[in-house]
């Protein structure tokens, strides 16, 4: 049994209120026995075991509020509307820490060879709960790591997001340390990134995101799509960046995104296309959004960058331009000029964004919307008059 107040759990534990359902109601949480995690490594603790579940009314049909299912609406209208599914992977940066953890210089062999052996640990892990992971890597960061895994169909992706974060969790646990995914861990650090790459495979699971002839190798399909996401850009980061730390994270010069554009192998574009290895270039070929972090939930925000996406698509939005130099040494009006978008300077600016967005409102339920509006802004009251130092600290602990 579930509550749909529940929906409305701020991160840092209370219900908001107002919220659309208050004390009545009851939902089932019906588990996806495709999500199984097991993971059984440890003698001393039963296994970390686990489903995710879709939020159902009692009569198991759908919720109009639950995450996933507005994910799972999300992808087969993209299929419905072009004939195209999406491959996805979410690459997650998070830190290491605990009384006993020292942890050596950013990228550094010695930073990886400090936190053995939490680095075989949750290779096995992940690979025992299905999650593919593909590497284990330290990041720039004090004990920052990240774990990218093999990219899956959209619904798969984003399942394993979630499921990544409890099995990190749990290895980190397990060797008496904390492992945190939080946005910022301190405002003058090295943000924790969510970086999404998505792809797209027509019918017959043949790609279609390259075009070798097109921008940066982007076909017409995949230029509008990114069309797509960059004219809903400041409403999207509401789900995508939505913590109020979330925004000492993006802006130029912190290698996350600095604004909003299109850029081949630039690691401040919001949607970057990352180099291409030996091999088939259209099976690696992606957009990678940038502008997210693991705040959010991961089906909340693949859902609304592939509505996002999908409506570029649908309106034949003119293609990006591919932006090639500092951006952050132009003026506003030259960036206005060129098209570049500015991100949001707060979590209260994108959720006004998302507010004056009637497209990407309507792809809500208005109790959901409702809800997650509720939510955040209840959030934000939670840190009025905080420091950011304590506000990341109150985020370190929470996520
Ligand atoms: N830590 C950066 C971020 O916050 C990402 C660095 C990188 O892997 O490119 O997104
Ligand atoms: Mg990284």
């Amino acid at each position: 049994g579930w509550v749909p107040a529940d929906q409305a759990l701020t991160p840092f534990g209370p219900i908001a209120e107002p919220n659309p359902w208050g004390s009545i109601g009851d939902l089932r949480l019906l588990p996806d026995t495709a999500t199984e995690a097991r993971v059984d490594l440890w003698d001393e603790v039963s296994p970390l075991h686990f489903f995710l579940c879709d939020a159902a009314n009692t009569d198991e049909s759908p919720w109009d509020s639950c995450p996933r299912t507005f994910l799972k609406d999300a992808l087969a209208r993209l299929e419905r509307e072009t004939g195209l599914r999406l491959v996805a992977s979410f690459e997650q940066e998070f830190v290491l820490l605990g009384p006993t953890l020292e942890t050596g210089p950013g990228f550094s062999f010695e930073a990886q060879r400090l936190v053995e052996p939490f680095g075989p640990l949750v290779m096995a892990a992940l690979g025992q709960a299905g999650i593919e992971p593909e590497t284990f890597l330290p990041e720039y960061g004090e004990g920052q790591f990240e774990i990218p895994c093999a990219p899956a169909e959209g619904l798969v992706a984003a399942d394993r997001a979630a499921a990544t974060r409890e099995v990190v969790r749990e290895v980190a646990r397990r060797l008496g340390h904390r492992a945190s995914f939080a946005p910022m861990t301190d405002p003058e650090g090295v943000g924790n990134g969510v970086h999404v790459h998505m792809s797209f495979v027509d019918q017959e699971g043949h790609p279609v995101s390259y075009d070798p002839e097109g921008p940066g190798g982007l076909s017409a399909t995949a230029a509008r799509f990114a069309a797509g996401i960059l004219e809903h850009l400041p409403a999207l980061c509401a789900f995508t960046a939505p913590s109020v730390v979330s925004y000492l994270r993006l802006g130029p010069h912190h290698w996350s995104a600095g604004f909003g554009y299109v850029g081949e192998r630039d690691r401040e574009a919001t949607i970057r296309i990352p180099p291409l290895a030996k091999g088939n270039p259209a099976r690696q070929f992606n957009l990678e959004f940038r502008a997210a972090d693991a705040a959010a939930c991961p089906h909340l925000a693949l859902a609304v960058l592939v509505l996002a996406g999908l409506r570029g698509i649908k309106e034949d939005l003119p293609e990006p331009h591919l932006m090639e130099r500092d951006l952050s040494k132009l003026d506003e009006e030259e960036r206005g000029r060129l098209g570049i978008r500015p991100l949001p300077g707060s979590l209260e600016a994108a959720l006004d964004a998302l507010e004056s967005d009637a497209v990407v409102r309507s792809w809500f339920s208005q109790d959901l919307l409702d809800c997650y509006l509720s939510v955040k802004r209840t959030e934000i009251s939670f840190l009025e008059g905080v420091e950011p130092k304590e506000a990341c600290e109150r985020y370190l602990r929470v996520y």
